[in-house]
């Protein structure tokens, strides 16, 4: 019998490496790791991945502008059937998009988190807004898909309206929507991280923008579920950290999801196969053997738990401790507000 996951869509933290200290980063980047993987092992990674099924595969970080093979890992993973995204802070992004045209990537997110000052003020750099915003506008002159991937705080709540007209004015083709939970270097910032309660305002916020229908906007996995507004094109069916997504950190450590934190790490691809490591039954057990008896106080009465599992796993472990048991959860919050 055929195995019954398939890492059909991956993220990939090609270095750890970055350019900025984000307030908000969760892995948190800077420094690459101690001991990144080579060229010629990135390459064999990528022949594995295509073999293994994955469908699309999203070069990320630290910032993978800084990665000194980014493009050949990209080549790569088209030459083996793979669509390659990327995520990348902008600030390298003008200098390097003839490059990008150079290889098959033709779809770019940009992280932006405010207007100018708030996003510069949470990068703690004067120029990364402008250079980010410049970057886009020249990839998307050039034929690149370009969007933006925002993290909601109470650092940029109030600026909602404010970022999406000024988005739209770039302009980008999309723009993703999700809440800043506690990792990283946030644990030092934990009077910004939004409370369960602030959720109904973003979704409302996203329902109206949805509305427009300028640019797609869309919820992050973070941002949810069974709302009783309109953020989602299908309804949540659970998290697949570890079933049909995963990630790889820059060493070759494997986890079901690369948002996860150290805890989840399940082996290294220097020590077997993606496939073995993938395959083992024994690996990747947070989504893969689901008991309802695991939901914790949140979630054990909830009469969607069995679809929706505490949904995203990073916030709730983040949050509670357990994956389990999640507080950020828009059908519990509207629940106990009136309609
Ligand atoms: S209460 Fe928990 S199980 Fe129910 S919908 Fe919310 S996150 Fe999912
Ligand atoms: S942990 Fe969260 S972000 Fe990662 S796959 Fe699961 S729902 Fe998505």
């Amino acid at each position: 019998m055929s195995f019954p996951f398939k890492p059909k869509i991956i993220g990939w933290e090609t270095t750890k490496r970055c350019n900025f200290q984000c307030l908000h980063c969760g892995t948190p980047a800077g420094a690459p790791r101690e001991n990144e993987l080579n060229l010629e092992e990135c390459l064999s990674l990528c022949d594995q991945i295509a073999e293994l099924g994955c469908e699309v595969l999203t070069l990320s970080g630290g910032e993978p502008l800084m990665h000194p093979h980014w493009d050949k890992i990209a080549i790569r993973l088209k030459e083996k059937g793979v669509e390659p995204y990327m995520i990348s802070n902008g600030y390298y992004l003008e200098e390097n998009v003839d490059r990008m045209c150079s290889t098959p990537l033709r779809r770019i997110g940009l992280s932006l988190d405010g207007n100018a000052r708030i996003h510069n003020e949470i990068r703690q750099n004067p120029e990364s807004y402008e250079r980010a915003v410049r970057g886009a506008k020249r990839a998307r002159d050039k034929g690149i898909k370009v969007g933006v991937v925002s993290h909601v705080s109470r650092m940029n709540l109030d600026s909602l309206d404010e970022m999406y007209s000024l988005f739209c004015q770039i302009p980008i083709d999309f723009w993703q929507v999700q809440i800043t939970f506690m990792a990283g270097r946030m644990k030092e910032h934990t009077d910004s991280v939004l409370a369960p309660e602030d959720l109904p305002r973003v979704a409302q916020f996203l329902e109206k923008v949805r509305a427009e229908k300028k640019i797609m906007v869309c919820a992050g996995d973070n941002l949810g579920y069974y709302s009783r507004y309109d953020i989602a094109d299908k309804p949540w069916k659970g998290c697949h950290a570890g079933r049909w997504v995963l990630g790889i950190e820059s060493d070759g450590t494997l986890k079901g999801c690369l948002s996860l934190p150290g805890e989840f790490r399940e082996g290294n691809i220097r020590q077997k196969s993606l496939r073995e490591l993938w395959e083992d039954r024994n690996l990747f057990k947070l989504n893969r053997y689901f008991e309802p008896e695991d939901l914790g106080p949140h979630c054990r009465d909830c009469e969607k738990k069995l679809d929706c599992r505490a949904g995203c796993k990073v916030t709730a472990f983040c949050t509670t401790g357990s994956a389990f048991d999640n507080p950020y959860c828009l059908y519990r919050v509207e629940k106990s507000i009136p309609s």
